[in-house]
């Protein structure tokens, strides 16, 4: 069994100096207990944040344990009497090969020709889940309005986009690079794309929606943020969703310069944690299930093939921005 383990807490981005790589046999399940081989790792932005010592919406991932991370895995021994080896399922499994488990947070899950495993960590799991209540909960989403996303063409802004032109609406995403907003506008049937790293974001805007923006579904903070707020309608919802820009900060980000929008359009910010979902997560896979099968929503995964001894390296491309949807590794052990 082959594990990353946080070896120190990182400042700035996470090098290989903060990684301690170990093997152990594989686990035998206790009573109650199941061991599952992992398939798929989950790769979050949030794992940035795991990293950091002090008070956030987990605890920190402990010096010398094994990464947190979600994932994807078959049950290959089980003591367990609601699971049977051959089940397959997704989970808080960390980044190692082979996970231990009394059962609690396992979601059983069942991949076919049609919906391949990574879908599940994606447009199926906790990807889908964060886009379905931040924009229709904390964003309170009405039809018809006009919706700014960031990160756009990422995992959950990528959903966003898509289920706001469900709900009839005009959606903007902003995004790095070209071949990101021409496959938002182009394939995802986004109303307008700004590339944010070579276009003035805030000029942008004001061509993209010149009625301004009634929800800003925020995935990435700084300056982005910043520019999005000169654009708010009346009574416009500015969802917290994350800041990825400002994850690998070794200095305070400055605060957002524009926040006195908010009181001149009667506006609200509020952030969220999808986790506080759980009991509802069955309605929004149901409902995006649905859609999927109706071809009115898409789910792109950006699968990397390799070891868990890759988790490092594949971490770090959702910092640069070589992904497009979801970033899923998939072991081949
Ligand atoms: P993504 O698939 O969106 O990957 C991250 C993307 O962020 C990259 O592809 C990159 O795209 C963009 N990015 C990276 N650095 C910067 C930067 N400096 N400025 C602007 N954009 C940048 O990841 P997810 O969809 O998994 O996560 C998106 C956001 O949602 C994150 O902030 C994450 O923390 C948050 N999240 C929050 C949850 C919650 O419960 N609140 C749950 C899950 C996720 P590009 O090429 O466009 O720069």
């Amino acid at each position: 069994n082959h594990q990353v383990r946080l070896a120190a807490r990182p400042t700035g981005t996470p090098g290989p100096e903060v990684w301690e790589h170990t093997s152990e046999p594989v686990p035998v399940p206790g009573p109650g207990r199941l061991v599952v081989r992992v398939g798929h790792i989950s790769l979050d932005p949030a794992m940035r944040g795991w990293m950091n010592a002090g008070r956030s919406y987990v605890p920190p991932v402990e010096i010398g344990a094994v990464m947190r991370a979600l994932g994807f895995g078959e049950v290959v021994a089980s003591e367990h009497p609601d699971f049977a080896v051959g089940d397959t399922v997704t989970g808080i499994f960390g980044v190692q090969s082979y996970a231990e488990s009394d059962g609690s947070g396992l979601q059983k899950v069942t991949p076919s020709a049609d919906v391949p495993p990574e879908r599940y960590l994606a447009l199926l799991g906790m990807t889908g889940m964060t886009a379905y209540f931040g924009l229709f909960d904390v964003g309170a989403l009405a039809e018809g309005e006009t919706v700014v996303v960031s990160g756009a063409a990422g995992a959950v802004g990528s959903v966003v986009g898509q289920l706001a032109k469900i709900k009839g609406c005009r959606v903007v995403g902003i995004a790095g690079g070209p071949e990101k907003c021409a496959w938002l506008v182009d394939e995802l049937g986004f109303d307008a794309a700004i590339d944010y790293r070579t276009e003035d974001v805030r000029k942008a805007l004001r061509t993209a929606a010149p009625d301004g923006i009634d929800v800003y579904f925020d995935n990435v903070g700084g300056e982005i943020l910043d520019a999005a707020l000169t654009r708010l309608r009346r009574g416009a919802r500015v969802v917290i969703c994350g800041s990825i820009s400002t994850y690998n900060a070794t200095e305070p980000p400055p605060g957002p310069s524009n926040y006195m929008s908010l009181l001149v359009n009667r506006a609200r910010m509020e952030g969220f944690v999808v986790f506080d979902y759980a009991d509802r997560y069955g309605e929004a896979a149901t409902e995006l299930a649905g859609w999927l099968a109706q071809g009115r929503i898409r789910s792109r995964e950006d699968v990397v093939d390799g070891t868990v001894a890759d988790f490092p390296d594949v971490l770090l491309r959702l910092f640069r921005g070589d992904n497009t949807g979801k970033l899923v590794l998939r072991l081949t052990r």
